[in-house]
């Protein structure tokens, strides 16, 4: 997506660009697959939101007609109960043993962990000291250990920080606004990879499909890519990627570049003759045992078109470098657990198609901001322009990969 946001930046400039991808289709983690009438986001179930009314503004003019708009109805499963989600907008939801055991902790740890607040980094204890001791080990610590396959204990808590609200008292006892806000728009046909496919409907003639870079190099003002000429250079590519195909680079940040960890992921897309099977937009699950899934979603309850059936992604993280054991026992294995939450009904399925991602996600760990900022300066001292999830390491979403192609290509007209 961030190099077709780029693309779209300096398309609406005139100025001319090349993109390579490595993939034989656009759309990256936003791809999505049309079959028998289903439709999947393959790279894991994906809405647009944002924050600045522009973005919102921008996303709907490109896809045009075909948008949906729908409330974001999520949930988190526990003992198989579903909780509505985020837990701090439904506190006051809770049953009245669970919400009062829920406040007290709440308030401990507030007092108990007041004077080490400012001091913590790492996820559990801000967990903890948001939540409270009870919500934290019942959902938060499980889920976010599941998901990162790593200790919160070695988590850096900052990127949560910035985007998770901690919850008031007073919303343990009366309904959240928050729920106002938690409106999503999903394109209607084509999944998310109609809004990449409208994004770079007018360049197609400028992505070089299937062309991965493998070779980077800076001589004088001139930027060389896989040995052709340009005058600058927007690196959306994961930075181990982007380092490996740098020799210049690769000497400025040694050895570092391998201590980046990132996380991978594996969805598998179900469809079923038989109506959405949960009414949520997707259902999070917490428990190791209870499945491998993380969160299954449904395609149906994002206004998706389907006049079939349903359309589900399951998602599983793994770590980055290993490889996932895809075969008919896991998928059998994957079906029977989400059967028993009753998340499927397997007597309904019509066909399952797994997919895999070896980018998913950024993993910040304690270390995290010292290495990305190194490789991010790195990169600036050869004029390397960074954009993306991958590109700049961090948890970024379609929105604001959307805003920084403003931003990095605007930068480009000052300097050109
Ligand atoms: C499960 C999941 C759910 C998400 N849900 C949402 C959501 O609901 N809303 C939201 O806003 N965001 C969501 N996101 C985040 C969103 O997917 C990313 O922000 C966005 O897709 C990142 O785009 P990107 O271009 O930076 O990376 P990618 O999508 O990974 O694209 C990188 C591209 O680089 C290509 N590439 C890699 N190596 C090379 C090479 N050597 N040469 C050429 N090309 C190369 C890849 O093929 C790929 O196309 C979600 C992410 C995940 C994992």
């Amino acid at each position: 997506m961030a190099g077709i946001a780029a693309g779209r930046a300096l398309a609406a400039r005139n100025i001319d660009f090349r993109i390579f991808e490595s993939n034989p289709t656009i759309g990256g983690l936003c791809r999505s697959i049309e079959r028998d009438g289903y439709t999947f986001d393959i790279g894991g179930c994906h809405v647009l939101h944002s924050r600045t009314p522009q973005t919102m503004t921008f996303v709907a003019a490109a896809l045009d007609q075909n948008i949906n708009r729908t409330e974001r109805r999520a949930s988190i499963l526990h003992q198989q109960t579903h909780h509505s989600f985020p837990l701090a907008s439904f506190l006051s939801e809770l049953p009245m043993r669970e919400r009062t055991m829920a406040v007290a902790s709440l308030a401990w740890a507030r007092l108990r962990l007041r004077r080490e607040k400012n001091g913590t980094t790492d996820l559990a204890h801000w967990l903890r000291y948001t939540f409270g001791e009870r919500l934290a080990r019942q959902h938060y610590i499980p889920y976010a250990e599941k998901l990162w396959k790593l200790s919160a204990t070695e988590l850096d808590a900052q990127p949560l920080r910035l985007v998770v609200p901690p919850p008031r008292l007073r919303s343990f006892f009366r309904k959240s606004d928050c729920r106002r806000s938690h409106y999503v728009l999903h394109p209607a046909s084509g999944g998310i990879q109609a809004l990449a496919e409208c994004l770079a409907a007018t360049f197609r003639n400028r992505i070089y499909l299937a062309t991965p870079v493998t070779a980077l190099e800076r001589r004088g003002n001139r930027y060389f890519v896989n040995g052709e000429s340009f005058d600058g250079v927007i690196s959306t590519l994961p930075l181990p990627t982007l380092v490996g195909a740098c020799t210049q680079l690769r000497s400025l940040v040694g050895g570092a570049t391998e201590s980046l960890r990132f996380l991978s992921l594996a969805t598998l897309s179900i469809a079923t003759h038989a109506p959405p099977p949960f009414d949520y937009s997707w259902v999070y699950i917490p428990s190791q045992t209870d499945s491998l899934v993380h969160r299954i979603s449904c395609m149906n309850n994002l206004g998706v078109a389907n006049s079939i059936g349903t359309s589900l992604v399951a998602e599983i993280t793994y770590p980055h470098h290993t490889t996932f054991p895809i075969s008919k026992a896991l998928i059998r294995r994957v079906v029977s657990s989400l059967a028993a939450l009753r998340l499927v009904d397997p007597s309904t399925i019509q066909f399952t198609i797994p997919h895999t991602f070896s980018h998913a996600y950024v993993v910040i760990d304690l270390r995290g901001q010292e290495l990305r900022t190194l490789h991010l300066q790195a990169a600036a001292s050869l004029g390397i322009r960074l954009l993306g999830r991958f590109g700049e390491h961090r948890q970024a979403n379609i929105d604001e990969i959307l805003r920084n192609a403003e931003t990095v290509v605007g930068d480009i007209c000052k300097t050109h």
